[in-house]
């Protein structure tokens, strides 16, 4: 069974202690790896590293530090096959999308990073007199950590830790407990491409090694991608220090259809890649709340439901499976619990609601749902309002545009929205209107790096690029 190590300062090392977790895949229910559970020994020993690191790095012309994202880039080129397998036996998110989408996108994520080296090292100059000039200079941080979740755990590495060490930051990455294992051979692969300490990446608990490394005071800038609860609870750990910190947290997304769509595309946009396929809607922009013109209400929901009866759930590295499974047991029995709570709040199942061997009988120990869709009227449900995290969506009818955009800004959450329409004014309005970090217009879950991806409300602020790892110092310079 593979052992995998913590990269701490270049070397592959256990946890101090030795302690390990198991690393389950969630088709199966098997036991099928270990990683470290690491712990405040190690998150100490991982910032002393990145510590040491750091003048020198800080300290590399920007085009110098690019050829070794450039490097970067080329791992992913050479082992994808290899790290999209193991990531689809560790999380579930089906081999389609690990090694068709995820891995080539990283290949290229390396190389955008790699050519943004220098807009970190990128200032201002402002002429305040004739004999005054005015400069402003960019640095990084420092000793940066990056926390992340499961359900994408190469592509959130990679949107943070390329832009954190584009800036001269060194950075320590922190993958989720229940899906590292792909992020932990990432780290096998380049211990030989950077110079010791310059990335570090420590696997184990949140409430652990997650805690101790945010709460350490030679950790100078943390992003985390993760839940709203975590985003609350580093806040707090981190606020004596004041420490700058990038969220991108949870959300309930509605997809709004109008009558004028191209309804074909709206109903394969609203399931497919959204919260059903991929992940099985253990996504964070998941549009999880379907808001739909009651003029075309039967016809739509007619056309979801046809296109969820041909989705196949299976084995997640069979390159035909289209939906895979829940990423872990405690996931599962969330995603569970909210079945039970649709029907007590008294919404109304249209299709789906099926769980574990019912759902894929070849694979009866594996985490299943099955696609699940309710119908209401009450945006007030805590279904409406609350994160699922799995392929659980709830539709609501509207009848005009302010409804649908009242509706849809009735949420805590505020990370992404689609709209369906071919009117462009009402486009642009409910790109203006809605209380988003993205909009998709005729489109959802296009995330090109390149653009800024975050969100408002509880899901968070700041996103992740090279400027967001740096801070601006001013200088006056009398002549
Ligand atoms: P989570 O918040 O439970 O865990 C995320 C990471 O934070 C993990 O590495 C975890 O170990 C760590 N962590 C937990 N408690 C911590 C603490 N007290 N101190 C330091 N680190 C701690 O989230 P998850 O269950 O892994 O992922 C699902 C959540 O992530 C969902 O809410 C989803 O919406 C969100 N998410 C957001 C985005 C985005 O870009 N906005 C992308 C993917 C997932």
């Amino acid at each position: 069974m593979p052992d995998y190590r913590n990269l701490i300062g270049g070397e592959l090392v256990p946890a101090s202690d030795g302690r390990t977790l198991d690393s389950v895949n969630p088709a199966t229910g098997e036991v099928w790896a270990r990683i470290p559970a690491s712990g405040a020994p190690d998150a100490e020993a991982a910032v002393a590293a990145a510590r040491r690191a750091f003048p020198a790095w800080s300290a590399l012309p920007a085009l110098a530090r690019a050829g070794y994202l450039r490097k970067v880039s080329e791992v992913f080129a050479r082992n994808a096959e290899e790290l999209a397998r193991l990531e689809t036996r560790d999380n579930g998110r089906i081999l389609r999308d690990t090694l068709k989408k995820d891995l080539p996108g990283m290949a290229y994520l390396w190389q955008l990073a790699a050519g943004q080296c220098l807009d970190a090292a990128k200032g201002d100059t402002v002429i305040l007199g004739p004999d005054t000039l005015g400069l402003t200079r960019r640095e990084p941080y420092g000793v940066a950590v990056c926390i992340i979740p499961w359900n994408s755990p190469i592509s959130t590495f990679s949107a943070k830790a390329a832009y954190a060490l584009a800036a001269g930051n060194t950075v320590i990455v922190k993958p989720a407990e229940q899906a590292s294992a792909s992020v932990l051979r990432l780290g096998e692969l380049l211990a030989e491409v950077f110079p010791p300490g310059v990335l570090n990446i420590v696997s184990g608990l949140g409430e652990e090694v997650g805690d101790a490394l945010v709460r350490h005071r030679d950790v100078a800038k943390i992003s985390l991608t993760g839940s709203t609860a975590t985003g609350q609870a580093i806040t707090r750990a981190s606020a004596d220090a004041l420490k700058p910190l990038t969220f991108e947290l949870g959300g309930k997304s509605p997809n709004i259809v109008f009558p004028d769509a191209d309804l074909d595309a709206a109903a394969q946009g609203v399931t497919v890649n959204s919260v059903y396929t991929g992940n099985a809607g253990q996504v964070c922009v998941a549009g999880s709340r379907i808001l739909i013109h009651h003029s075309i209400w039967d016809e739509l929901l007619d056309r979801i439901t046809r296109i969820c009866a041909e989705l196949v759930l299976d084995d997640p590295l069979d390159l035909r499976t289209t939906m895979g499974p829940i990423v872990s047991s405690a996931q599962y029995e969330h995603v569970r619990s909210y079945l039970e709570l649709a029907e007590k709040e008294g919404a109304s199942l249209l299709f789906g609601g099926r769980t574990g061997a019912e759902v894929v009988p070849g694979l009866p120990g594996g985490y299943w749902v099955s696609p699940t869709l309710y119908t209401t009227t009450d945006n007030s449900l805590r279904l409406c309002q609350e994160e699922i995290f799995g392929p659980v969506a709830v539709a609501m009818p509207f009848s005009s545009d302010e409804e649908a955009l009242a509706i849809a800004n009735d949420s805590r959450y505020g990370l992404a929205a689609g709209v369906w329409t071919r009117d462009l004014g009402r486009a642009h309005r409910f790109v203006r209107d809605l209380q988003s970090g993205t909009v998709w217009v005729n489109t959802f879950r296009q995330m090109p790096p390149g653009l800024p991806f975050g969100g408002v409300k509880d899901s968070g602020y700041g996103h992740d690029s090279v400027l967001e790892y740096t801070r601006e110092k001013a200088a006056i310079i009398q002549i």
